[in-house]
């Protein structure tokens, strides 16, 4: 198995690897390295892009995504010309402004989440981001658009809290025993899984999750509730993005 790096630590955007296996097909080259900083996606987080390049002759490829498959994570070059070999020695880069703003958008949404929990009683459903915008949805029955701004209030404040945000690998019997873990549908995960990773917005929030997310909410920001939909009288999606002060718009 490859040696998954930004699971313990999101920040590493970059790391030295050997490919160890190299397959093409459909117009793109699948790469296969012993470790890699990339993010596979999963959990409505997408996956990273970057760049391969190899020491010995500064060759370079992009690397359009990645995902995981029989638990590898693959890199998707974006042709599949002369690909590196097996063997070869790369420098493995993430597109890391695009991963960072993933991470800060991923953790505000966890704050939301833990918003919604504490103060109206609603369990998430869903979700979904990309870098700078995201979304979640509810079982929120009372949810209106009269609590958009109050929602957007109380999600800030937590950020501006500068809480920390630790990841935890906990054993399976752990985890379920966690009360607060059971609203966010971990008795979804598949009976084959031993080990549960969590995230914790400590004092306000705590998910099983597989993402890469800040260390401290103040590294997200302030945010914007920029949507609010009924899908039915009792789901309901919640639009958030970044507030860059220097950026609105970005
Ligand atoms: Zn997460």
């Amino acid at each position: 198995m490859n040696l998954q790096l930004a699971y313990s630590d999101a920040y590493l955007a970059t790391t030295d690897a050997r490919v160890v296996a190299v397959e093409g097909g459909d117009g793109a080259a699948l790469v296969v390295l012993d470790r890699t900083v990339f993010y596979p996606g999963g959990g409505g987080q997408p996956a990273d892009a970057g760049t391969l390049l190899r020491t010995a002759d500064g060759r370079s490829w992009t690397v359009v995504s990645a995902r995981k498959s029989s638990g590898e994570i693959v890199h998707e070059l974006s042709g599949e010309d002369d690909p590196p070999a097996v063997g070869d020695i790369v420098k493995v880069d993430i597109d890391w402004p695009r991963r960072f703003r993933l991470m800060r958008t991923h953790t505000a949404l966890h704050a939301l989440c833990g918003v919604v929990w504490r103060d109206y009683g609603a369990q998430v459903t869903g979700g979904n981001m990309e870098p700078g915008a995201g979304r979640m949805d509810f079982e929120f029955e009372r949810m209106s658009g009269d609590l958009v701004d109050e929602i957007e209030a109380k999600v800030n404040d937590e950020l501006a809290a500068a809480r920390e945000v630790r990841v935890n690998v906990l054993p399976r019997d752990e985890a379920f025993a966690i009360p607060d873990l059971i609203r966010t549908k971990i008795n979804l995960l598949p009976p084959g899984i031993e080990e549960v990773r969590t995230i914790e917005i400590v004092g306000l929030d705590l998910q099983a999750d597989g993402g890469t997310h800040v260390a401290n909410t103040r590294e997200v920001g302030q945010i914007r509730v920029t949507g609010y939909e009924s899908k039915g009288r009792i789901n309901k999606r919640i639009r958030i993005e970044l507030q860059d002060p220097h950026h609105p718009h970005s």
